[in-house]
């Protein structure tokens, strides 16, 4: 079904948008001109990240603001300003030059979202080293890979973290000098030391090293949705797209609250949880609990949320809440949501209208790309289902393969085929760390080929269809699972689906829907026989599931991605791959 665009009236907006004319302001882009909105290390020295994430706040009339606003678990509340975030990442980064940790030396972080893990990250940057996240939930096995393949030389996690997923497993890492615990009051050998004891000897006085802006930053390690996560690696000159999408796109002003519910151990929790909003020397919430749906209203309306960045999983979780929750509290403050991480369903556009007065912006974007790449902007139209236009500066386009390393770009409007994006912008990936023929295939014929199918329409906005690996082909139809899903979703009794395609002899694969309904409804012949009716008739028959299964929960990634390869896996009795990254398994 079609929705009808959501029309914006800048004049109505609380908060005039960074982002007026998009138009003129694609035409007269240029990325010079962002780096002059940045410093830049005194002295010409180059660039670094934390130096503009920081620093240069620290040094200046933003000295007191409060950079991080941590809530922790338990009730408790920190404030790190931006002067104390500059002290306290110094102190790190002088402990790990006092260690002999030098420029391009991998630096792990296997932690929750305390304090320790920002402070890490920014003193690594700061020292020239490269941060690693690991996300916490991971165990020992995970943990071990990633780190090998990382050529992991620290890692800082807590005693806990570090007893019961890496003791057993340090033998099979000989690189890795030193493991700096953040609650351990005394070292425990040479390798293994207190991380505390080593800040509170190290000065808060450090001077960041001539940084090239193509020097390693950050190595991330993709979700696994499709298959074995790869270890993308950043540069420090991607920090201009992390400031310029948290100008264009997240729309940041100076007295901006902003909240990304996202983990670091993910890219938008460093990309966004960390450096883009920093970047505008404005606060930011971390709250170290999880998904509560009471506890996010509660945030949203205390810490005076203004602008909320979070994903469709997230999203679809408060939609399966009941709407008088919502009514409890008072988000008149919000001005501006945004999701990412997977296609944001029309319905989930229209919820947030309906629910949170505010209609929700879908963005787009990689760990690859590093930074956002298409999105829906404050002050542009939204058209419910498209992920929006792709950012002043990012040429994005829909491109067929030809033979050999030539493409063919499709011209017009409403034809799918691959989504890809013209190389050069400043956070694009620079390798797959140690996989360079992998990184190479990703380029062909002049464009970096995203693994995404989409389609444009006449005014430029950008449809998600599917991942290419995720397309089902039936009876000579390419569909795309989105398409489907979002269908179903729209019936009153549905509150997630995910859509394979199942081997099937004479149509090439059968469109199958596995359905989790919502609260208050039950699985029966009728209501699959509804759905599958209801499916045909919006959908035609050549799209719609001809089977559909009910199932309590579908398979996802811990960032909340629906893991389409497993499902099938499981339908077809396969082997079911990498599941590192899957929700469900091992807990911190
Ligand atoms: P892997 O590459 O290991 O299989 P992954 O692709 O899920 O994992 P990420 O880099 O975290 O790893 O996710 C990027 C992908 O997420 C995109 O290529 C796209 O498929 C999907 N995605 C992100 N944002 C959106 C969006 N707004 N709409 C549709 N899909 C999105
Ligand atoms: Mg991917």
């Amino acid at each position: 079904m079609d929705f009808a665009p959501i029309k914006k009236d800048t004049a109505r907006l609380a908060v005039l948008p960074n982002l007026l004319e998009y138009e003129k302001c694609c035409e007269s882009f240029s990325w010079d001109t962002v780096r002059l909105e940045l410093d830049g290390l005194p002295d010409g020295r180059g660039l670094n990240m934390a130096h503009e994430a920081v620093d240069r706040h620290a040094a200046g009339p933003l000295r007191q603001r409060i950079a991080i606003r941590w809530l922790g678990k338990g009730g408790a509340v920190v404030d790190l300003s931006y002067g104390a975030l500059r002290e306290q990442s110094s102190r790190f980064a002088n402990v790990l030059a006092a260690l002999g940790v030098a420029g391009g030396d991998r630096v792990f972080c296997l932690a929750g979202r305390i304090p320790e893990l920002y402070i890490a990250a920014l003193g690594t940057l700061k020292n020239r080293s490269v941060f690693c996240p690991l996300f916490s939930a991971f165990g020992p096995e995970p943990i071990c890979q990633r780190m090998v393949r990382g050529d992991a030389k620290v890692l800082v996690t807590t005693e806990r973290q570090y007893a019961k997923k890496v003791a057993g497993v340090l033998d099979r890492l000989p690189l890795l000098s030193f493991v700096l615990l953040t609650d351990a009051e005394s070292h425990q050998s040479d390798r293994i030391r207190s991380l505390p004891r080593l800040m509170a000897e190290a000065s808060d006085e450090f001077t960041i090293p001539p940084t090239s802006p193509d020097d390693m930053a950050i190595l991330h390690f993709t979700s696994g949705t499709t298959g074995m996560p790869k270890g993308a690696v950043h540069v420090h000159n991607a920090v201009l797209t992390h400031y310029l999408t948290g100008k264009y796109v997240l729309d940041l002003h100076p007295d901006d609250i902003f909240w990304c519910t996202a983990d670091p151990g993910w890219v938008t929790g460093t990309s966004y949880g960390i450096i883009a909003p920093m970047t505008h020397g404005i606060t930011s919430i971390i709250d170290e609990a999880d998904f509560d749906a009471e506890r996010w209203y509660h945030i949203l309306e205390e810490q005076r949320v203004t602008v909320w960045y979070t994903a469709p999983t997230a999203i679809r979780m408060l939609m399966r809440a009941p709407d008088d929750q919502r009514r409890r509290f008072d988000l008149s403050r919000l001005r501006l949501v945004h999701s990412v991480g997977e296609p944001l369903n029309p319905e989930a556009v229209l919820w947030g209208e309906k629910v949170l007065g505010l209609p929700i912006h879908d963005n787009w974007w990689q760990t690859e790309t590093g930074g956002i790449m298409i999105a829906n902007y404050a002050s542009q139209e939204i058209r419910p289902g498209s992920m929006g236009r792709p950012l002043p500066g990012i040429e994005a386009a829909i491109i067929r393969r030809g033979d050999g390393d030539t493409v063919e770009l499709i011209g017009e409007p409403d034809v799918e085929g691959e989504l890809a994006l013209k190389p050069g912008w400043p956070s694009m990936f620079r390798e797959y760390l140690h996989d360079e023929e992998r990184y190479r295939k990703c380029f062909v014929g002049g464009w970096y080929i995203t693994g995404d199918l989409a389609r444009r329409d006449r005014d430029g906005y950008f449809w998600f269809v599917g991942r290419s690996d995720d397309i089902i082909k039936t009876a000579g139809h390419m569909v795309g699972p989105f398409e489907v899903e979002s269908t179903l979703m729209e019936h009153p009794a549905v509150a997630e689906a995910g859509v394979i395609g199942k081997p099937e002899p004479v149509i090439g694969e059968l469109v199958k829907a596995f359905v989790v309904l919502k609260d208050g409804f039950t699985p029966s012949e009728e209501l699959r026989l509804e759905l599958i009716g209801f499916g045909r008739s919006r959908l035609g028959s050549a799209v719609a599931p001809k089977e559909i299964d009910f199932i309590d929960n579908l398979p996802k990634t811990r960032s909340g991605k629906i893991m389409r390869r497993l499902l099938k896996a499981r339908e077809l009795g396969l082997p079911e791959g990498d599941t590192s990254t899957m929700e469900g398994g091992e807990t911190s």
